[in-house]
């Protein structure tokens, strides 16, 4: 059977300003899994163990990163920049094109309100072959 298109088959617009609020701003979890702690440590120059002492917290059978307890900005937010950009978790890389946030125009709409990098004046349009690439690489 043919799989319905999509609501957002044309593309949508979107470019990361880097403003840092998709890290801060409400509380909420950055899971991780071994493979991204191995990663991040090593980015770190410190052990995993080092890792999950200094910057996780377990939630049930699960790891997120820890994030201030008043602001709730993540760990690893320094001045508005992720300090480990480059090894930064799935989660953090997959960001707005999650399933929930692109499961209707009024998802999307309301992850705007929290991401100015969605439909922001500079922002490309991003191709539906593309969003659903980087959808798909939430599952993996
Ligand atoms: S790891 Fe980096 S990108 Fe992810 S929430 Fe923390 S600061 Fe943001
Ligand atoms: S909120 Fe959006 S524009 Fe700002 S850093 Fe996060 S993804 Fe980029």
């Amino acid at each position: 059977m043919k799989r319905e298109e999509p609501w957002y088959k044309e593309g949508l617009r979107f470019g990361c300003t880097q403003c840092g609020q998709c890290c801060t701003g409400s509380p909420g979890y950055v899971w991780i899994d071994e493979k991204e702690i191995a990663e991040m440590a090593k980015f770190l120059k410190i052990s995993e163990e080092e890792f999950v002492k200094r910057y996780t917290r377990r939630i049930d059978s699960r790891l997120s990163l820890l994030e201030h307890p008043k602001t709730y900005d993540c760990v690893f937010l320094k001045e508005k920049k992720c300090g480990l950009y480059g090894s930064r978790p799935k989660q953090c890389r997959t960001f707005p094109w999650w399933p929930e946030n692109l499961a209707s125009k009024q998802a999307w709409a309301e992850t705007a309100e929290r991401c100015e990098g969605i439909n922001h004046k500079d922002a490309p349009l991003i191709t539906l072959g593309e969003i659903e690439r980087q959808r798909k690489m939430t599952d993996d």
